[in-house]
């Protein structure tokens, strides 16, 4: 195998231990509804919403936390988000039916991204707030609500490319927003379509991880906001849109190792660590390492709710030096956070049953095919590395990596892990997969904390294949229940969901 195994095993809390501990009900899941089976658990999204909750609390903020309703179509986490206090922030036609139709209110939703005049018309037709990325949708909004004399739309502002000497561009450039040095004539449109429009803030989303990017962009906003007010025009509000990040594995070591690992593996000092010598970005040239290496930080200690607080405690240089949180605590400014990934940590995963297991002449890893097409677990598609959890067939056995089953079985493997369609690069992940044992034909990998874009987002039909079916759990004290995703509502759970 080359080496020892290299494991990147998943952050697991609570709820989704307790559910990999549950082999039998796993097994009978996908037994009655097919692999792959998608698991999804509403609780956990009001746990995560407390934990954002808990950060404006502690700074005294005010506003809306809304639900990135992209990264999951479920239906049973946006009913449980509905039975909480939290908003929903829609990016199309469907989602903002779905929205209204779990019962969120138009106060709770925003409505960003493109927009088709469906969209818009539903979205002020309800009186749901409208993120604007340019002047030209502001003039289709205004056309709209004027011919059908719908109400007075509440819009925000989408913004991007902000700058702090009036030089450097700080930001990243964006398809979405107008840049802030093309604000004024967005402003004067705004100012002169007041009787069709009500200004209640401005926005941004960021792709980042960087810190001190989005940090420029909130004091961007901060200063536009002074501004609009200098004009006479009154925004309360600042949306920050998402980006917070989740912390997909438990040991910061591990990551380490692998990373290092696959340097190593590029530059040919060890052993490949990956199918086809694939560097996930890096290559070796004449000996030298070049490119960069394009993975999400796999572990990242500070992600979610504990992101968002460092941010608000980031100094805005430009404005005295206080910190974020402080300006917005003074001017009384409502604060907007659009989380998608990071409010779907721990909110389910992802079940595959194990349909083949070969060995290779060559002695390279193991091919393990798995009934499931790598865009159902679509890990891979935003360089998310992580290990799966083996949960064997023997469910009465043996816990993972105690087996007792004749053979090698308790021996850890290097395997390929191949989706179910016939190409040969259908690859669940490119990476050398390293198992605690030997996986044999109906054992179940599970996929840990795949809510987050990972179940949905990219699913197709390729191949007349179904896309995999998906349910709700939730525990009733030592018990897990479960429903179909569509079937769930905020009454299903005996005792409800509060
Ligand atoms: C995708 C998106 C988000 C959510 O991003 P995450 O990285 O999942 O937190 C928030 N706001 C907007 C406008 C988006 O497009």
């Amino acid at each position: 195998m080359g080496g020892q195994p290299l494991y990147l095993e998943p952050r697991l809390e609570s709820r989704l231990r307790s559910l990999l501990n549950s082999p039998v009900l796993l097994h009978t899941l996908t037994e009655a509804l097919g692999s792959p089976l998608h698991v999804v658990v509403p609780d956990q999204l009001a746990d995560n919403l407390q934990q954002f909750r808990s950060v404006y609390g502690a700074r005294h903020l005010s506003g809306q936390v809304f639900f990135a309703h992209k990264a999951n179509r479920s239906s049973a986490l946006l009913r449980r988000l509905a039975a909480t206090d939290a908003g929903v922030d829609v990016a199309s036609l469907g989602e903002l039916q779905h929205a209204l139709g779990a019962g969120l209110t138009p106060d709770r939703i925003t409505a960003t991204g493109p927009k088709n005049p469906e969209f818009l018309w539903l979205a002020a037709r309800t009186s749901v707030t409208v993120s604007l990325d340019t002047r030209d949708e502001l003039e289709q909004l205004v056309t709209l609500v004027r011919k059908h004399a719908l109400p007075r739309t509440r819009v925000m502002l989408r913004l991007s490319e902000f700058e702090t000497s009036g030089v450097r561009v700080l930001s990243r450039r964006s398809r979405f927003g107008t840049a802030v040095r093309e604000l004024d004539p967005l402003l004067e449109s705004v100012e002169r379509y007041g009787d069709v429009v009500d200004l209640v803030g401005v926005a941004y989303h960021l792709d980042t991880t960087s810190l001190t990017e989005k940090a420029t962009a909130l004091e961007g906003c901060l200063r536009v906001l002074e501004e609009c007010r200098s004009r006479g025009l009154r925004p309360r509000a600042v949306d920050i849109g998402g980006g917070f990040g989740v912390n997909y594995l438990a040991d910061g070591g591990q990551w380490e190792r692998y990373t290092t690992g696959l340097t190593e593996a590029v530059l040919g000092t060890r052993p490949p660590l990956t199918y086809g010598g694939h560097g996930y970005g890096l290559r070796n040239e004449a000996g030298t390492l070049r490119g960069a290496l394009g993975l999400y930080p796999a572990h990242r200690p500070v992600a979610g709710a504990r992101y968002l607080d460092e941010l608000l405690a980031h100094p805005a240089a430009s404005l005295g030096g206080s910190p974020l949180a402080a300006l917005l605590l003074d001017h009384l400014y409502d604060l907007h956070t659009e989380p998608g990934r990071a409010l779907l940590d721990q909110c389910g995963l992802t079940l595959t049953k194990v349909l083949e297991v070969r060995d290779q002449d060559s002695g390279g890893p193991l091919l393990v095919r798995l009934a499931a097409k790598a865009d159902d677990v679509a890990l891979e598609e935003h360089g998310v590395l992580m290990d799966p959890v083996v949960v064997p067939r023997d469910a009465h056995g043996h816990a993972t990596g105690s087996g007792s089953a004749p053979g090698t079985a308790t021996e850890p493997v290097g395997t390929y892990l191949f989706g179910s369609r016939c190409l040969e690069s259908d690859l669940i992940t490119r990476r050398t997969v390293f198992l605690p044992r030997r996986p044999a034909p109906g054992d179940l990998l599970a996929f840990a904390n795949t809510a987050g874009y990972c179940m949905d987002f990219h699913a197709t039909r390729a191949q007349h294949q179904p896309v995999a079916r998906k349910v709700a759990a939730w525990q009733e004290g030592d018990t897990w229940r479960w429903c179909l995703d569509d079937q769930y509502w905020p009454t299903t759970p005996v005792g409800g969901a509060q």
